[in-house]
């Protein structure tokens, strides 16, 4: 009976696998066998020296966490199942002589021979955990394709190897002394199941995420959002707010209003350039500054049209990165300077307002600062309350930012200050 259930946990767990399901419903399955096979074990002739096999082979499923084979779901899993496994193993053996959870789990980690190394080991994959303690402890951090790290110990399932300066575990099977290139980037399709998403109107377009290359990656993606920039975005109406609330400020659409245009097409410079040209070549400016930085970007727009609506936009920021800017110059000829669109009052206890305009307003002011501190000219105190639907859909701080109005100067010179400036305040911000 005992080895019964074994190998139903086994392939259970390979169902699991194989169909790379979520964790929770991989649970679930372990969850419904084990109870079978508890019920079996309490429903059955329970004899004395049955009941010692039971916690002999009980302790024999403490191996099964490290001899399942650590493909990409079951390092995600791992610490998980083998938790589990553990606890159910405890369940098992209650009423005689058990081991504890814990105990049988560092005795698996234990139980590993490395075999030394002193090499340079490549990541072949995405978001790999980087453990204290091999098979289950806690995870330091996340590795990604081509991040590279020194490797001090090596068995067929766990490699030791050296991260920031203290020792820790990753999974073999992610790791090879071939050179692998780091990834730079990769295009974000819209996802219509994600919060808000069936608010947007268009989203047939792509964004593009970056990635730091650099030793100095900070783990924040920044989206960097050039106003403006879809054919067709004027005549098209979308929500204002997601809960279909009304308007409480003017703005290009008046208060009042249940919906606006889903991208309208922006002003244009007093030269006759448009300001999604502007907004443009302040975001590549930007991306180029927050890379160095070790920023990760997610660049919304990066040719003169990208099919993607301002909701579409705030709804992939939400999904992709921890904060968004969106580039804007306003529509007035005065030079009036930079500031940024603070949260409205009328909104502020609405979801998901209510959970984020603290940290948007702190966004826009730590922004305001950096291109202060860079000698920008700042318009009045910095910011003017307004209702977007940038604001109204975000879940991140997020902030739209007014750099000038149609006369002001864009040169190549000037644009780099501005850059510069919207960097030292996102490191404000972070810092
Ligand atoms: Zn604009």
């Amino acid at each position: 009976m005992r080895r019964n259930i074994k190998k139903r946990i086994l392939l259970s767990a390979a169902a699991c696998m194989a169909l790379s399901v979520s964790l929770s419903s991989c649970k679930k399955s372990y969850e419904s066998e084990f109870n079978e096979a508890k019920v079996s074990v309490e429903e059955g002739t329970l004899t004395e020296s049955t009941a010692n096999t039971a916690a002999a082979e009980a302790q024999t499923l403490t191996s099964i966490g490290p001899t399942v084979p650590a493909d990409n779901a079951q390092e995600h899993v791992s610490a998980e199942t083998s938790a589990y496994i553990a606890s159910q193993t405890a369940t098992v053996q209650s009423g005689s002589a058990g081991t504890s959870s814990a105990n049988a789990a560092a005795e698996s980690a234990a139980a590993i021979n490395f075999e030394t190394r002193d090499e340079t080991v490549y990541i072949t994959k995405d978001d790999v955990n980087i453990r204290k303690a091999a098979v289950d402890g806690e995870v330091l951090g996340k590795a990604n394709t081509g991040d590279s790290f020194h490797r001090t110990g090596y068995s067929d399932k766990w490699s030791r190897i050296e991260y920031n300066g203290v020792t820790a575990y990753i999974s073999s099977d992610y790791t090879t002394t071939t050179v692998v290139e780091k990834k730079t980037s990769e295009s974000v399709a819209f996802n219509t199941g994600w919060e808000f998403g069936g608010n947007s109107k268009i989203n047939s377009g792509t964004a593009t995420l970056y990635y730091a290359t650099g030793s100095n990656k900070k783990g924040k993606t920044v989206c960097v959002n050039a106003g403006h920039g879809t054919k067709g975005g004027s005549s098209v109406k979308t929500l204002c707010h997601p809960d279909g609330t009304p308007k409480v400020t003017g703005g290009s659409t008046a208060a009042g209003n249940t919906t606006a245009t889903a991208v309208s097409s922006g002003t244009t410079m007093q030269d006759g350039t448009s300001e999604a040209y502007v907004n443009l070549k302040v975001a590549k400016a930007l991306k180029s500054v927050l890379l160095e930085r070790g920023y990760n970007v997610l660049m919304i727009r990066e040719s003169d049209d990208v099919q993607l609506d301002n909701i579409a936009r705030t709804v992939m920021a939400n999904e992709m990165s921890n904060c968004h800017i969106a580039i804007h110059y306003d529509s007035t000829t005065s030079n009036k300077g930079a500031f940024f669109m603070s949260v409205a009052d009328g909104i502020k206890n609405m979801y998901p307002v209510s959970t984020i305009w603290q940290e948007s307003d702190r966004l826009g002011t730590s922004v305001i600062s950096g291109l202060s501190s860079n000698g920008v000219k700042i318009f009045s105190g910095g910011s003017m309350q307004m209702d977007l639907t940038q604001t109204s859909y975000s879940k991140i701080p997020s902030i739209d930012l007014e750099l000038g109005d149609k006369v002001s100067d864009y040169s190549d010179s000037t644009v780099s200050v501005l850059a510069k400036g919207i960097a030292d305040g996102i490191d404000v911000f972070y810092s």
